[in-house]
């Protein structure tokens, strides 16, 4: 059986008959699961092919007997918002998150609003594959009801709980909102909060003609240059669905998102104690500032499901990704682009030092990736031969495998979709972080040799 969802949802890029038929046998699939009399939460980021999607996903829903609040363009986090105020079964939210504006794509939301958990996504995908959809005769097919107050409801949840005192400094802020539903969110929120707010890319658009939906470095040259020329003291950028948030500082520089991960947790850790919950490809920028700050850490397999899921376990104090994906458990247990830009203008609003200062603070780390071809069926025993090769030092093989050295650290991970390791290395000093891809390729190379 071929997996549907991947790490975030299901993406794909609707072109074919084939294509167009998907949203509605997978709304069949969603409702069928969920089960006749469930009411799900449905929204939809800013692509054109959002309201094609939408419908049919829809259609395939509510012949199953499922009815539908449907909250419209709203950021991923809103439908999550959602599915927990209005104590519905799940959402749906229709987005590609960062790919470009040829793709779309499906997430599913569970009852607390997190991303669906694998094994629950597996149970969709066998009805999906089997096609035994459970039909509504035609007095029981679900009802559809549209939705505005949720948008509202959301911003007013994160207004609720960064609230601007007296002492805040007045910050001038640029958001890039991606063209995305980003546009109506923080920029609303963070001028509610005092701040002088210059915004572009604000403007939906699902062809995303500002720039392509990734908050990459190579993709903000224009939020960096708005920076500069307004002279702000930040600048954010979301990704198509806002649910994520990264930066840029008062200078104009990208800040990665182990960067901000670090500023967060240090902030975190500095009111209270207790767990940080990150994935194993986590710079040491955040897993060093986290021990420093006296905090405990938690690792987990790539992806924000996991990561949430483990965060609500041991009640962590903050959890999220390296790709500006933040998780604030008093907010919600899902990242939240604007929950992530909101809680950025307080810290800078109530601190001493600028963004540039607090990422020039971090520990001083280079991280280097690459990848490395090998054969799908020798993947899993590769892995096996690394990790006697290097059972001298600690390894970590809860996702790939990964070597910890004093000053340095290695994950091989396998692709799932491509005949290749990801190879990620990170040390001190630079050198040595290249040095230890090499070391690590060259084994590899050995070991897939010894295989063949
Ligand atoms: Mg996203």
């Amino acid at each position: 059986m071929t997996r549907l969802f991947g790490t975030n949802g299901i993406r794909w890029r609707p072109d074919s008959e084939k294509d167009h038929n998907f949203p509605v046998e997978l709304g069949l699939a969603i409702g069928t699961y969920f089960g006749k009399g469930s009411t799900i939460c449905m929204g939809r980021d800013t692509r054109i092919t959002g309201p094609v999607i939408s419908a049919g996903v829809a259609s395939g829903i509510l012949s199953t007997g499922c009815s539908i609040i449907d909250v419209g363009v709203v950021p991923t986090p809103t439908v999550q918002y959602g599915v927990r105020i209005l104590g519905v079964a799940g959402g749906v939210m229709i987005t590609a998150s960062h790919n470009p504006p040829e793709f779309n794509g499906l997430k599913c939301i569970d009852n607390d609003g997190t991303e669906m958990a694998r094994d629950k996504e597996e149970e969709i995908e066998k009805i999906y594959y089997s096609k035994e959809f459970q039909y509504a005769r035609w007095d029981e097919v679900g009802k559809f009801k549209a939705n505005d107050e949720i948008s509202f409801a959301h911003m007013d949840h994160i207004s609720s709980l960064i609230v601007p005192d007296s002492g805040w400094k007045k910050l001038k802020v640029v958001i890039d909102c991606s063209n995305g539903p980003a546009g109506k969110f923080t920029p609303k929120i963070l001028r509610d909060m005092g701040c002088d707010v210059h915004t572009i890319n604000a403007q939906p658009d699902g062809m995303f003609p500002g720039r392509l939906p990734e908050p990459l470095e190579k993709n903000l040259s224009g939020l960096m240059n708005a920076v500069v020329n307004a002279g702000a003291d930040l600048g954010i950028a979301h990704d198509g669905d806002a649910d994520r948030a990264t930066f840029v500082d008062e200078k104009g520089n990208y800040i990665n998102g182990d960067e901000s991960l670090a500023v967060f947790t240090i902030d975190s850790l500095a009111t209270e104690k207790g767990k940080v919950v990150v994935p194993v490809n986590t710079s040491r920028k955040v897993i060093d500032s986290i021990v420093e700050n006296d905090g405990e850490v938690e690792l987990t397999p790539i992806g924000s499901p996991v990561i949430a899921r483990r965060m609500k376990m041991v009640n962590a104090r903050v959890g999220g990704e390296g790709n500006g994906g933040v998780i604030f458990p008093e907010n919600m247990l899902c990242r939240d682009g604007i929950m992530t830009a909101a809680k950025m203008v307080e810290i800078l609003a109530t601190s001493d030092l600028k963004l540039s200062e607090m990422v020039e603070n971090l520990p001083d780390y280079t991280i280097i990736r690459s990848k490395f071809t090998c054969p799908d069926d020798l993947k899993t025993k590769v892995l096996d031969d690394v990790k006697k090769a290097m059972s001298d030092l600690e390894v970590i093989d809860i996702d790939g495998v990964k070597i910890e050295g004093e000053n340095w650290w290695v994950l091989l991970r396998p692709s799932g979709t491509e005949p290749i390791f990801r190879v990620t290395a990170e040390a001190k000093d630079p050198e040595m972080a290249q040095n230890k891809l090499d070391e690590f390729k060259v084994l590899l190379k050995k070991i897939i040799e010894e295989l063949s």
